[in-house]
């Protein structure tokens, strides 16, 4: 029997411990504050973690994120450096991230906002539609999710771009990689997806500048986070008509203030987070999953890197 901490700075339910104990009871559960003696445990469920906690439960073997992006453990300076964090990875958060993205994609190439807009005025005209094959994906990030949408958007027919930090070969798809092809990248979007994590080196990459090497009319997805986006140089890509729209699943901050332009901007599309969502059941049966595939095989994998920041 391992001993779990359930750590978050977060509102979460008590009962948590309990329904963790129902998944998986061979193991014990306890919610932070009241963990009894720390040194007794010996794994942690976390996200949000108040700094320095995680670091005073001294025979911490890993950390098992709620989540697939692990900015908080970083920027905790007390992190401990040899525990390994699982960041939360499944079938159905691939499934669901990709679903979201395919969503927002398919809106824009079959021009549904047009439609919507014909619609409220009674018009019946049709517009000749793009073949997908003229529309370009640029993936910036293809990790984990990003691999996942350029695989289901293939069979679509839309050529895909992606752009990683090292080098790929993602089949179907131009791989392309580094600062050097960041331009390359933008160039080929019809429509830019971002699924970076937020580094130093990806915070504010949607910015005036990358949005200017899109072709014309394109469209913009964050499904990030909100510090990728430069929303200042966004509203002004979308005024001057550059670009016909913009989707952020992500914004800075969270939640987005009443009086943010972004909420009324008629080309931009505002969801609160959610790309990812899944009911507290889901997540709480995938995490399950995790611990016992990753106890069973003594194997931790998709583990975040401190020093590479994601
Ligand atoms: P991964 O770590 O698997 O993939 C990250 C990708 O970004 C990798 O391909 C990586 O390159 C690339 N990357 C990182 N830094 C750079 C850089 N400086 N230049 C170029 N490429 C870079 O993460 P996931 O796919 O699981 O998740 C991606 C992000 O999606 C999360 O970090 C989170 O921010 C966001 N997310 C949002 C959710 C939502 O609800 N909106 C839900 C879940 C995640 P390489 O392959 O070479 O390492």
């Amino acid at each position: 029997m391992a001993r779990f901490a359930i750590v978050t700075s977060e509102e979460i339910p008590k009962q948590m411990p309990a329904a963790f104990r129902a998944l998986l009871p061979e193991h014990d559960f306890a919610l932070y504050p009241d963990l009894g003696a720390a040194d007794a445990i010996d794994y942690a469920v976390a996200w949000k973690p108040p700094p320095g906690v995680l670091v005073g439960l001294k025979n911490l073997k890993a950390i098992f994120s709620f989540a697939a992006g692990v900015e908080s453990f970083l920027s905790d300076p007390h992190m401990p450096r040899a525990v390994p964090i699982v960041r939360a990875v499944s079938d159905v958060s691939r499934a669901t991230m990709s679903g979201y993205a395919m969503a927002q994609i398919l809106r824009y190439h079959h021009k549904l906002d047009h439609y919507q807009r014909q619609q409220a005025e009674r018009v019946w005209k049709k517009t000749m539609p793009r073949e997908p094959a003229e529309t370009t994906v640029t993936i910036l990030g293809t990790g984990v999710l990003g691999a996942d949408l350029a695989g289901r958007l293939l069979p679509f027919g839309f050529p895909v771009v992606g752009w990683s930090r090292n080098p790929k070969n993602i089949a179907g798809i131009r791989n392309l990689h580094g600062p050097a092809s960041f331009d390359e990248a933008m160039k080929a979007g019809n429509i830019v997806v971002c699924l970076l994590p937020l580094t130093p080196q990806t915070k504010a990459i949607l910015d005036a500048r990358a949005f200017a090497l899109m072709p014309a009319g394109g469209f913009v997805i964050n499904m990030g986070r909100g510090m990728h986006v430069v929303a200042a140089d966004l509203i002004a890509a979308l005024d001057s008509g550059h670009l016909a729209g913009a989707t952020l699943d992500v914004t800075e901050p969270e939640p987005l203030p009443p009086a943010d332009p972004l909420w009324r901007h008629p080309k931009i599309t505002i969801t609160p987070h959610i790309a990812g969502l899944m009911p507290p059941r889901r997540i709480m049966q995938n995490m399950a999953d995790t611990v016992r595939h990753c106890l069973k095989s003594g194997k931790f994998e998709h583990t975040a890197d401190l020093d590479r920041g994601y």
